[in-house]
């Protein structure tokens, strides 16, 4: 069976002790198989507490960020792109450190609106920087995962293709395609095509709702990404992920623009999202195979 996995955000603004005590353990109680660590600010997190925690409660954990445009691979400009290189390692270390295999996010360019289109010269640090990034993470047993998201967050990889298309030109084989289907909702004209084109690339899924909020209350049409993901034999992490103004990270709330309160009750939350997953990727799965 898949992993089934919550962002940490749903249950709290940081990765302080209180925070990551009452995110892990609410996942956990949940039963969530895994937790998704943001690592915007990776100084910010205690390795050893986390590793403790995580075992306590037994879940995993898993990391994700964005670089920002201080510190930003995919810069024309060379102080600038190292800072991001810089970023992603320390981001790395954290994620061996607390024994997660898997980092992921907008970790291919800053998480942001873009004032234009991206360069070749940017294009190419930032596939530079990915293959030295893989080559390291390798030798931890780290996988990495490209998020595609929507064009006002980044203006390198907006859908899956572009991810699949980063990834050959690394020539990695431990990076991976991350899709999120609130950004595919924005961007990518065919779900099942889009998830079908990425097949075996595709490693880790962000199940998210079209206004971030409650599944099932939004646009997406999950039935058929569900589908598309038991076609292509998905059997990686299904994560979910929402946000509201009623849980705020002072790093990732802004640059994600969460401004409304669509909810307040993260156990509610995350219990009706997990529910909502196992029906509708059960019913997936045995619809593939009838
Ligand atoms: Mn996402």
């Amino acid at each position: 069976m898949n992993p089934l996995g919550v962002h940490a955000l749903v249950f709290a603004g940081s990765w302080g002790k209180k925070d990551r005590e009452r995110a892990v353990a609410g996942a956990a109680r949940l039963g969530y198989d895994l937790i998704e660590i943001p690592l915007l600010d990776p100084k910010a997190v205690d390795a050893a507490a986390t590793v403790k925690l995580l075992e306590q409660h037994g879940i995993k954990g898993a990391t994700s960020l964005g670089l920002n445009f201080k510190a930003d691979i995919s810069s024309p400009v060379p102080t600038i792109a190292k800072r991001g290189e810089a970023l992603l390692n320390h981001a790395l270390a954290v994620t061996r450190d607390i024994g997660a295999t898997y980092m992921g996010g907008v970790i291919y360019s800053a998480l942001g609106k873009y004032p234009g289109p991206a360069t070749a010269k940017g294009r190419r640090n930032c596939v530079s920087a990915l293959r030295r990034l893989a080559k390291t993470a390798k030798q931890s047993g780290i996988t990495l995962g490209l998020e595609a998201v929507n064009r006002y967050e980044s203006n390198l990889i907006n859908t899956g293709d572009q991810a699949c298309a980063i990834i050959a030109a690394t020539g990695a084989d431990n990076i991976v395609v991350h899709l999120d289907t609130y950004h595919m909702n924005i961007e990518e004209g065919d779900l099942a095509g889009a998830i079908e084109r990425c097949g075996s690339k595709c490693g880790y899924v962000h199940i998210g709702e079209s206004h971030r909020g409650y599944l099932g209350t939004g646009t997406v049409d999950f039935p058929k990404i569900f589908r598309a993901l038991a076609r292509i034999g998905y059997g990686g992490p299904i994560t979910f992920e929402s946000f509201s103004s009623a849980v705020v990270d002072p790093n990732l709330s802004n640059a994600l623009a969460v401004w409304r309160n669509l909810w307040s009750d993260s156990d509610d939350l995350a219990d009706a999202a997990k529910r909502y997953i196992e029906v509708e990727w059960a019913a997936a799965r045995q619809n593939s195979q009838g």
